[in-house]
């Protein structure tokens, strides 16, 4: 992408990007705080894998389009227990877990609500930094575990947020490697200012939302 971005259309901006990955890539439009007019463009384009990171605002600007063919929505931020079971029956995937807490929260929400349990993602914190969530790296293999033994579904993959004071490359390699130690096919890694190195570090998902959408509503 250059930087003529503002001047295209949201379709424009998608297919450039889109070139720009390649087929191995899935791009997750993230439509968090952006307005229903550009949800709908971007549907228009084609566009039907979209990451949100709130359940209530997910709720407002997916609920009436639930049923759009091929439409797959992810949760790519924190969730609280008590906002499981909104969580399992709206999501087709949940990018994440980091806990066990959540993990034992989330097999109950299925249960009581008898929803197709979504694929999940661990979300690791690659750079060890308090105020984020994620699991520890070394907590990672039993958390990986209990959720292969215990969740309903499928457990696809890793996904990270680097440091925003980091060279992200590391982190994304780190990802790369720990999902390929555990046998896991998805690493989702890389924004709008980093995901041409997450691509080039083997990053399945890449979850964009400004350098799509352009800037965010407050
Ligand atoms: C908001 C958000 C994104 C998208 O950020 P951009 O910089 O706008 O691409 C990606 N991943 C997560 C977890 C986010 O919260």
């Amino acid at each position: 992408m250059d930087n003529k971005t503002e001047t295209l259309t949201i379709g424009e901006t998608r297919s450039a990007i889109l070139a720009e990955i390649g087929d191995a890539v899935t791009l997750v439009a993230v439509s968090k705080r952006q307005s229903d007019d550009r949800l709908a463009a971007a549907l228009a384009a084609g566009q039907r894998v979209f990451g949100e990171n709130r359940v209530q605002e997910a709720e407002r600007h997916w609920q009436a389009r639930r049923n759009i063919p091929d439409l797959e929505l992810r949760l790519i931020g924190p969730l609280q227990t008590n906002k499981a079971d909104a969580a399992v029956s709206l999501f087709d995937v949940i990018e994440t877990l980091d806990r066990e807490k959540l993990l034992t929260a989330l097999i109950r929400a299925v249960e009581r609500t008898g929803v197709k349990p979504p694929d999940l993602l661990i979300q690791v914190n690659t750079g060890d930094e308090p105020q984020k969530a994620g699991v520890s790296i070394s907590d990672l293999p039993a958390l990986l575990e209990r959720a292969r033994k215990s969740w309903p579904g499928k457990v696809r993959g890793l996904m990270c947020i680097p440091p925003v004071d980091q060279p992200p490359e590391a982190h994304f390699g780190l990802l790369k490697k720990l999902a390929d130690q555990h046998a896991l096919p998805d690493a989702s890694m890389g924004m709008s200012g980093d995901y041409k190195l997450a691509v080039k570090s083997g990053a399945t998902h890449i979850r964009l939302g400004t350098a799509l959408f352009g800037p965010r509503e407050d």
